[in-house]
């Protein structure tokens, strides 16, 4: 059998694509916010993944047997499968209106163990068979803790895509509202990514919740 050298999310005729997930490869999503993480979660050992500004997720290509993953969608993990489209980017990236939609890791490099993957994911979610049942998961931009009991604190109107909404957990919630160790629970002057990038001289990802400054191995 011969092996193609260059794998079929691997783009490099257009800014991006979109290829059709073929019977040797499929790709798991999931929320943009759960990047941190994510990150954390695997230890520097993902796979290919990159950051979809538009539709405001993650992707991760993945080996075929996450196919049988149970259906974790209320959860917020979405399985793409043989047959469905996936829009992927270029390898060196391109824009979604004024985001980068980009790679975090590189295309090129050896995918994610599927159950490093789902290991990663059940950090987040609790085991995935029982994930998708009481709705969606949230992190918390004050302390990055996902929580299913968010409170809704700011959201951002953006004219590229989906609106950016931001979530505190109950407790630190509470904590704001009774003025006890205030925290930023939404972007204030002098916190936003942009002045941090500025001060940094950094590029950081667009994708940061306002308070966790943790940017993504850079993909190059
Ligand atoms: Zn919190």
């Amino acid at each position: 059998m011969t092996r193609s050298s260059t794998p079929p999310w691997v783009i490099t005729s257009r800014p991006a694509d979109l290829i059709t997930v073929d019977e040797t490869w499929c790709a798991v999503t999931v929320p943009e916010d759960w990047i941190v993480l994510m990150e954390e979660a695997l230890a520097g050992e993902s796979g290919p993944a990159f950051h979809e500004p538009g539709l405001r997720n993650l992707t991760w290509i993945v080996p075929i047997p996450a196919l049988e993953w149970p259906d974790a969608e209320a959860a917020g993990v979405s399985v793409v499968r043989p047959g469905d489209l996936l829009l992927v980017p270029h390898p060196d990236g391109t824009f979604v209106g004024p985001q980068r939609f980009r790679w975090l890791v590189p295309p090129s490099a050896p995918l994610t163990p599927e159950p490093r993957l789902r290991e990663a994911i059940e950090t987040i979610t609790g085991p995935l068979d029982r994930a998708g049942v009481p709705g969606p998961i949230r992190v918390c931009c004050a302390c990055d803790a996902p929580t299913r009991d968010a409170v809704l604190v700011d959201v951002y109107d953006s004219m590229s895509g989906t609106p950016r909404a931001w979530y505190a957990c109950a407790a630190c919630c509470e904590r704001w509202q009774h003025g006890r160790r205030p925290r930023h629970l939404r972007a204030v002057p002098g916190t936003s990514r942009e002045d941090r990038a500025e001060e940094s001289g950094r590029d950081y990802p667009l994708i940061i919740p306002p308070r966790g400054i943790r940017p993504w191995r850079q993909a190059d």
